[in-house]
């Protein structure tokens, strides 16, 4: 147990040193770094590690304030900058840990269906944390003389944002990293599963070359233009980024922004656009922020179709519901009236069901229905509707059908009924069957009305038998 977690701390503090290394070779002001990956990595390793996480960024924030002082010349002696180092460390850690510590427990109380509300959250205490991190790492490098006083201003706000971008692009990467190893992580993200959704490798690695070629024409273009706006350019990315949130998991689009955003740094240096550093820094923060937003829009599409599928069908039977019933009867007539077809209703409801309920529980009950659709189904065509206005009544809607031949359908329906068996019911099913023809320019819910008068006939007459509408 020990063992491990020595050997998950030294791991922690390796891979935060080398991203700080990286995040160096993006200087382009004295601690102003364009993206600054280890923030990503703390602000995951207090979500996945919690408290645990501590030690590791701590030694990473001392180990890295002596070089900063190698790097820069500095003459501070060993032991002010240990004090420095721990102070830095802290600066940079607590805003994390409290950010990560409250993110996990909201999420932990969103439960599995607010995705917005993560991506929301997350933004937000990470926009904060970042602030906070920023702010107080350049008081202590202030107050330990690595940093002018006067240099407070201009080195706050690159900070944040590189802090932030930092964050935002790479801390969910780092998660999913994290969850493949352990799936459980995922329960308390609040509805999102990195690998859930999206298209093939393949496609996502055409839209991953898009961005390259896109990015690469914007920095370019930049790059020669004497123009200085031309630097704005790189917001066009957020185009083939959202295309890619819209279309690809969560993961391919972590991947996505984790490509574009290290082109996006390295390149900077590379082409000499260190003077236009802050809008390509806003512009990683802010796309990263809108894809992660844009995930939502494919889980809200998903949540809608299965809602329109709950309210037009019927839980048990899959029969169409009511409101379901209603619209295609609709459309239906409009076409039977305009090609001047015949369009026929019949309505069926079981006969002593109660009795069926009260002898063999509801259970039996709930099969007899989910039988019978099948049954009836099984006779009907692809072009008919059959609904469930509730209760053990139903309504089929014949296009193309008039009266008589609604009648043989209706005798075919009833035979089959006949013919369920339900292995725990000892007697046969049956149902009564009243029927109706459309009337030109009638009301669908007249018809239906003159047919459950057929029904109540045949009720009346005895059951297990059909009635058709005397007009
Ligand atoms: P009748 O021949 O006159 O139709 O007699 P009946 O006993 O079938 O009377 P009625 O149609 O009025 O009763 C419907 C019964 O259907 C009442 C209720 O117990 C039962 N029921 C309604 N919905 C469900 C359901 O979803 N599942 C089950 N198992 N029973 C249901
Ligand atoms: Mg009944």
């Amino acid at each position: 147990m020990l063992r491990q977690y020595l050997l998950r701390t030294f791991f922690l503090t390796l891979a935060w040193l080398l991203l700080w290394r990286v995040a160096a070779v993006m200087e382009y002001g004295p601690h102003a770094s364009i993206w600054f990956p280890p923030a990503g990595l703390t602000f995951a390793a207090f979500l996945v590690m919690s408290w645990r996480a501590f030690p590791a960024i701590l030694l990473g924030g001392v180990i890295t304030t002596l070089w900063v002082s190698d790097l820069y010349g500095d003459l501070t002696p060993v032991k002010e900058l240990l004090v420095t180092g721990v102070s830095f460390g802290v600066a940079h850690t607590v805003p994390y840990f409290l950010g990560a510590w409250l993110l996990r427990s909201k999420l932990l109380r969103l439960g599995s269906h607010g995705l917005s509300n993560t991506i929301m959250t997350f933004l937000g205490i990470a926009a904060l944390s970042s602030f906070c991190a920023a702010w107080l790492g350049t008081e202590v490098m202030i107050s330990g003389n690595l940093l002018q006083a006067e240099a407070l201003w201009y080195t706050w706000l690159p900070w944040w944002i590189g802090d932030l971008s930092g964050v935002i692009v790479l801390t969910p990467i780092f998660i999913a990293l994290v969850s493949w190893r352990y799936p459980q992580i995922e329960r308390w993200l609040g509805g999102l599963k990195f690998t859930e959704g999206g298209g093939s490798w393949s496609s996502f690695s055409t839209k991953l070359l898009i961005i390259v070629i896109m990015l690469a024409v914007c920095l370019v273009i930049s790059m020669f233009s004497s123009y200085e706006e031309a630097a704005f350019l790189v917001f066009f990315l957020i185009l083939p980024l959202l295309w890619i949130s819209y279309t690809e998991s969560p993961l391919k689009t972590a991947i996505a922004l984790a490509v574009f955003s290290t082109i996006t740094a390295f390149s900077i240096g590379l082409l000499g656009l260190m003077d236009y550093a802050i809008v390509y820094q806003f512009a990683v923060t802010v796309i990263a922020s809108t894809a992660w937003f844009g995930l939502t829009v494919p889980a809200l599409v998903a949540h809608n179709q299965y809602l329109t599928h709950q309210v037009s069908q019927d839980g048990l039977t899959s029969a169409a519901s009511r409101e379901h019933f209603m619209q295609q009867a609709d459309l239906l007539l409009k076409m039977a009236r305009r090609r001047n077809k015949p369009i026929s209703v019949i309505m069926f409801d079981l006969d002593k069901f109660k009795s069926i309920n009260d002898t063999y529980g509801h259970i039996v009950g709930d099969s007899a229905l989910v039988e019978i659709t099948n049954a009836v189904n099984a006779q009907l065509r692809e072009s008919d509707v059959l609904g469930r206005f509730g209760g053990d009544e139903f309504m089929i809607l014949l296009p193309d059908t008039d009266q008589s031949h609604a009648v043989g359908v209706a005798h075919k329906l009833r035979e089959g009924i006949s013919k369920i068996v339900i292995p725990s019911l000892a007697e046969r099913l049956s149902c009564s069957f009243g029927v109706a023809q459309v009337s030109k320019n009638e009301h669908i819910m007249v018809a239906v009305d003159r047919a459950d008068r057929a029904l109540l006939q045949a009720k009346r007459n005895g059951r297990d038998r059909i009635e058709k509408d005397a007009v």
